[in-house]
């Protein structure tokens, strides 16, 4: 990779390096919020720099409360835009350097939803996970079902329950069947859990009874968010047959707030594992697929340090995002610009690399001791769990952040 050097201070472990340049909706001091660009421990101020005369896109399109209106512009113009910065941000002579005033420091910035979710799917794409499931949920024999290695399973989620990064979740309360009982009871859920997930938003829109090639797919994915799919496993195992999963899933997902492009993170490539019976030719792909990204999940309790209980990566996914895009519109189903698609639970071959409470204790027969000496098989009031990605390669980051939530008591 070609080396860049920005002006602008970048500590060394920074996700937000002159590489990754994501974008997302910040505010500060009850102003409306607008677009930024990540950079260090700072934020660009996208339409500040737009009314300086300095980019090819108007301010319009990023004083707004989400990135839509910019994201549907097209790859062509949004790739040209964060080059555009790039170079503004790497150039000893650049116009920027004397106008402080278009950085805010993240730490001084709220950070919003960075895009309207008008639609969101979850696949369930990792083999490991899906095993691990079936294991526990059905046949320890027989874990896979027949279509698994077929489909690339998923099923609506619910748009309006996603949440950005720091937005505290209550406990939800449903209906589960005790073990051994024979009638079921309202409660708040006792097994509540996080999805370790990757999540990708949707750059274009499709015409319904279109339907999206699988080598075209990278022109319909902008970027990529860090996701958890807050799940209740005991409300998810009385309700999820015959339709899959509902109560126990639709209550809160939460993102990373920074987009980062499918662009920044062409250099993370590798080839994904290889697909075995062959799958049908319109999944068919070629080339690399999967993306190089270490993910991390820490449980804190409140008043104690986290303990990291999982490590994983997103290179594990059985079926790509390419492929769960053009499955989803084989049958001329049309997405939407900000539509998010998210990974399904990101689990490795061994347990240190499970991406949930349900497989790291086994269904809750090995619970995990934290760093206060407590110990957990789900995630308990007060706690809060904080995911973390990042991609690196000969030196260079590209990371994501954090998406973290704090579990408060039912109301
Ligand atoms: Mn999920």
């Amino acid at each position: 990779m070609t080396k860049l050097q920005t002006w602008v201070e970048v500590p060394s472990t920074s996700d937000f390096t002159i590489y990754n340049l994501p974008f997302g909706i910040f505010s500060t001091d009850g102003n409306s919020p607008k677009a930024g660009i990540a950079i260090g421990e700072q934020i660009l101020d996208v339409a500040a720099v737009a009314h300086l005369g300095l980019l090819d896109v108007s301010a319009t399109y990023f004083e707004q409360s989400t990135l839509n209106a910019f994201i549907a512009l097209g790859k062509k113009t949004t790739n040209k835009l964060r080059l555009d910065v790039q170079q503004l941000l790497i150039d000893a002579s650049s116009p920027l350097k004397d106008k402080p005033e278009v950085f805010v420091l993240q730490r001084e910035a709220t950070m919003h939803l960075p895009v309207q979710i008008g639609d969101y799917t979850d696949f369930y794409s990792s083999i490991e996970h899906a095993t691990n499931v079936g294991k526990m949920f059905r046949d320890p024999k027989n874990a896979l079902l027949p279509n698994w290695k077929h489909i690339p399973v998923g099923y609506h989620g619910r748009a309006s329950s996603i949440v950005i990064s720091g937005t505290p979740i209550h406990r939800p309360k449903g209906q589960v069947m005790p073990k051994d009982a024979t009638t079921p009871i309202f409660r708040p859920s006792a097994r509540l859990d996080f999805e370790l997930e990757m999540g990708f938003i949707v750059g274009n829109n499709t015409d319904l009874g279109a339907s999206i090639p699988v080598d075209k797919a990278d022109d319909y994915i902008f970027g990529l968010v860090l996701f958890n799919d807050w799940s209740a496993r005991d409300i998810q195992k009385w309700e999820y047959v015959p339709l899959g999963p509902f109560l126990g899933k639709n209550f809160a997902s939460s993102i990373s707030p920074w987009v980062v492009t499918v662009e920044a993170l062409e250099p993370f490539k590798v080839k994904g594992p290889s697909q075995e019976p062959k799958v049908l030719p319109y999944l068919q792909y070629s080339g690399e697929r999967n993306y190089d990204i270490h993910l991390e999940v820490g449980l804190m309790p409140e008043g104690s340090d986290e303990e990291i209980v999982s490590k994983s990566n997103f290179k594990y996914m059985y079926w790509n995002m390419a492929q769960q895009l053009t499955h989803h519109t084989v049958n001329g189903c049309n997405v939407n610009v900000g539509d998010v698609m998210a990974s399904g639970t990101i689990s490795g071959k061994d347990e240190s690399s499970y991406g949930s409470m349900l497989e790291i204790s086994w269904a809750g027969s090995k619970p995990v001791t934290l760093k206060d000496g407590t110990t957990r098989t789900f995630i308990s009031d007060n706690d809060t769990v904080i995911m973390r990605g990042f991609a690196e390669k000969e030196g260079i980051r590209v990371g994501f952040g954090e998406v973290s939530g704090k579990i408060l008591p039912a109301k």
